[in-house]
């Protein structure tokens, strides 16, 4: 059972909830979140039969846990979540929001020549990685907190919201006090110790969906974060991985409108990881828009032959302006904004 308390509820009342449910013999697990209190119930719930937790001052509603993703599903939340960033950006409203930058920073001026290109062309969110996943030990494993550090200054000095990876759950405090989104990479999807510490976490979270993950599995893990009490959760489809070998991965393009009619998360898409070529992104974000996407996150870089990572899948600044006027009528087609 999970007991949802209004905004507005009362420490007071919060404290006589918990009380008379552990009297009922029921143990709350309380997740304070940055919008409401959670009160997850562990025991006999036969109990509140008798005792229905609805009556209590500041119970907002009380649901039966008989669904696994429950938080996330559109049965506890009818309307769409829109996100809120710094700086006025909203993700899962009407107009789409669109992330571009490299895929990891290398040179703050470079960062800076990047930035200025997507930004001109209308990307509002500044992407760039700088502690980053890579199969091999022996690649750029990304600048860490001077990369941080570059990807805030750019951000601030251009107006753009800014997106970052954080690996491991320890490395939380320090990618949230420079990045506005934290990004949880597909390879970590099933962390459940780092989705755990980004839910107690006040900031928006954009979760990719893993490799190899079903839709389900993928809803489970923003589960994770909405328990701990972090509603602001944006998913990101990213390419799965199917027998088909022509591109890096398979878009699953249909995924989009699956999440929208279960979960009222946004939904954003990133092109660049789902085909691994860069004459590929075009249409994957087309398609993608087309579906009904929030937001698409895109890899851009001036040099993509010299790029430490993911060359072959960034758009020269060119291209992506010319993605952004094509995005712009496709978006007015479809009653939306970019
Ligand atoms: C990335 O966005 O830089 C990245 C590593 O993506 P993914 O986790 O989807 O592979
Ligand atoms: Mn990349």
């Amino acid at each position: 059972m999970i007991v949802v308390l209004r905004p507005d509820a009362t420490k007071k009342q919060i404290d006589h909830i918990i009380k008379r449910v552990k009297e009922l013999g029921l143990k709350p697990h309380v997740s304070r979140g940055v919008e409401r209190t959670i009160i997850g119930l562990i025991g006999p719930e036969d109990v509140l039969r008798v005792t229905p937790l609805e009556v209590f001052p500041g119970v907002e509603k009380v649901m039966p846990v008989l669904k696994e993703y429950k938080l996330v599903s559109r049965e506890f939340q009818k309307e769409d979540t829109v996100v809120k960033i710094d700086g006025g950006i909203k993700i899962g409203g009407n107009r789409i929001i669109v992330m571009a930058g490299p895929c990891a920073v290398e040179k703050k001026d470079l960062l800076l020549e990047i930035g200025k290109k997507v930004k001109e062309a209308g990307a509002t969110v500044l992407r760039a990685g700088a502690f980053k996943p890579r199969t091999s030990p022996y690649s750029f494993q990304g600048l860490g907190e001077k990369g941080l550090k570059y990807l805030h200054e750019v951000g601030k000095r251009l107006g753009m919201a800014t997106i970052t990876e954080v690996m491991d759950a320890s490395q939380i405090p320090l990618v949230a006090k420079y990045a506005d989104i934290l990004q949880i990479g597909a390879r970590n999807m099933q962390n459940f110790n780092l989705l755990k510490e980004v839910g107690r976490a006040k900031k928006p979270v954009v979760l990719k969906r893993g490799m190899s993950s079903t839709i389900k599995e993928w809803l489970m893990s923003a589960e994770y974060i909405l328990a701990n009490g972090n509603f602001n959760v944006i998913l990101c489809e990213r390419g799965i991985r199917t027998f088909e070998d022509m591109t890096r991965n398979t878009l699953d393009v249909v995924a989009i409108s699956v999440v929208k009619q279960l979960s009222h998360l946004p939904v954003i898409v990133d092109p660049s990881h789902a085909t691994g070529k860069w004459g590929l992104v075009s249409a994957a974000s087309k398609a993608a828009v087309a579906a009904g996407c929030d937001g698409l996150m895109v890899e851009v870089h001036t040099k993509p032959e010299e790029a430490l990572s993911d060359g072959a899948q960034s758009l020269v600044p060119d291209n992506f302006s010319e993605l952004m006027q094509q995005l712009r009528v496709l978006s007015k087609a479809i009653g939306r904004t970019i």
